[in-house]
C-alpha cells in the first residue's frame, strides 16, 4: 500500500514537472527570438536639382517633379558579412571639412558616406561585397573606397567601365581602382550574394549595358531596391525612357521581368532617385529588418 502511495506520489511529481517544462519556453526557442535578422540601413546621398524633364521624354506639366535624391544600402546579413548598394555621387573627400554642404553643378551633397556609416559603427573596410545597379558617376561616387571588397558586376557594365572611352553620366576616375578588384563577373544573370537567398542580385539591363537591380528579402517583407530601372515614377506608366538610356528596347524587356517579380514576391519597389518613396523610408541610424 505504502509503496503504491509513493509510485503514485512519483508519478504526480513527474506529470507537473512535464507540464511545467510544456509552459516554460525551451532554450531553442528563446534563440529563435533572439536570432539576428537580415537588417538594411538607408543612407543619404544627395540631391539633384534642376534637372530638365525633356532629358526623361517628359514635359514639366506630366510629372510631380524631376528633383532626384542619391541613396545607398547597406545590407548587413547576420553571419555572413555585409553588401553596400550604390555607393553615392560625389567622393566623400570632396565635401568640405566644416560639414557645410557641397555643391557641384545640380549636385548637393551635405553628409559623407563614411560618416553616416561610422554612426552606426561601420567602416568602408566592413564590407565584404560591393555593388552598384550600373557604372554612372551618381551611383559610383565612392567605388574606389570599396576596392578591398568582393565586387558584384555584370560583365557588359564592367566591359564599358574600362573600355577606355567616355560614356555620358560616367567618370571614369571615380571607379579606376575596382579594375583590380576581387570580381564576381555576372553574364546578365542574377546572382544569390549570401549564398542563402537572401539576397538577390537581379540582371535587368537597358539602362546601362549591366544595369542589375536588388531585391532584399528581410523579414518584413521583401523589398526591391530598383536602380535606375526607373527614375521618375510616372516611367512605369508611360513606358518611357530618358534620352540617354542605353537600350531602350531592353529596358522594356527588364521593366516587364521586374513588374512580374515585384507580382510574384509581393516586394516593395523603392525606385533609387525617386523623392517621394524616399520621403516615407527612414534613413540611418534607424533600419528595416
Ligand atoms: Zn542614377
Amino acid at each position: 500500500m505504502n509503496m503504491t502511495r509513493t509510485l503514485l506520489c512519483y508519478s504526480l511529481s513527474l506529470a507537473t514537472l512535464m507540464v511545467g517544462a510544456l509552459l516554460l519556453p525551451s532554450a531553442a526557442d528563446a534563440q529563435t527570438a533572439s536570432k539576428p535578422k537580415l537588417r538594411m540601413y538607408l543612407f543619404d546621398n544627395g540631391q539633384i536639382n534642376g534637372l530638365d524633364p525633356a532629358e526623361f521624354n517628359f514635359k514639366k506639366e506630366e510629372i510631380k517633379s524631376s528633383d532626384f535624391i542619391v541613396v545607398s544600402e547597406l545590407i548587413v546579413h547576420p553571419t555572413k558579412g555585409i553588401l553596400l548598394w550604390e555607393s553615392g555621387s560625389v567622393p566623400d573627400a570632396k565635401l568640405p571639412a566644416d560639414g557645410s554642404a557641397y555643391h557641384e553643378g545640380v549636385t548637393t551633397v551635405t553628409k559623407s558616406l563614411a560618416s553616416q556609416m561610422q554612426a552606426i559603427g561601420y567602416n568602408y573596410q566592413d564590407v565584404k561585397y560591393f555593388a552598384m545597379s550600373h557604372l554612372h558617376s551618381d551611383h559610383s561616387g565612392n567605388a574606389n573606397a570599396l576596392v578591398h571588397a568582393k565586387w558584384i558586376v555584370q560583365k557588359a557594365d564592367r566591359d564599358m567601365m574600362f573600355a577606355g572611352k567616355q560614356q555620358r553620366v560616367m567618370d571614369a576616375s571615380l571607379f579606376s581602382g575596382l579594375k583590380n578588384a576581387d570580381t564576381i563577373l555576372l553574364n546578365n544573370e542574377d546572382y544569390d550574394v549570401f549564398g542563402d537567398g537572401s539576397v538577390r542580385i537581379i540582371s535587368a539591363p537597358g539602362h546601362t549595358p549591366g544595369h542589375q537591380v536588388l531585391l532584399v528579402n528581410l523579414a518584413s517583407g521583401p523589398v526591391l531596391l530598383a536602380g535606375d530601372l526607373y527614375h521618375l515614377p510616372e516611367e512605369i506608366t508611360t513606358g518611357r525612357t530618358p534620352t540617354f538610356e542605353f537600350d531602350p528596347a531592353t529596358s522594356a524587356v527588364s521593366r516587364a521581368r521586374i513588374q512580374d517579380l515585384l507580382k510574384k514576391t509581393g516586394a516593395k519597389l523603392w525606385i533609387g532617385h525617386d523623392k517621394a518613396t524616399h520621403a516615407a523610408l527612414n534613413f540611418a541610424p534607424k533600419f528595416y529588418e
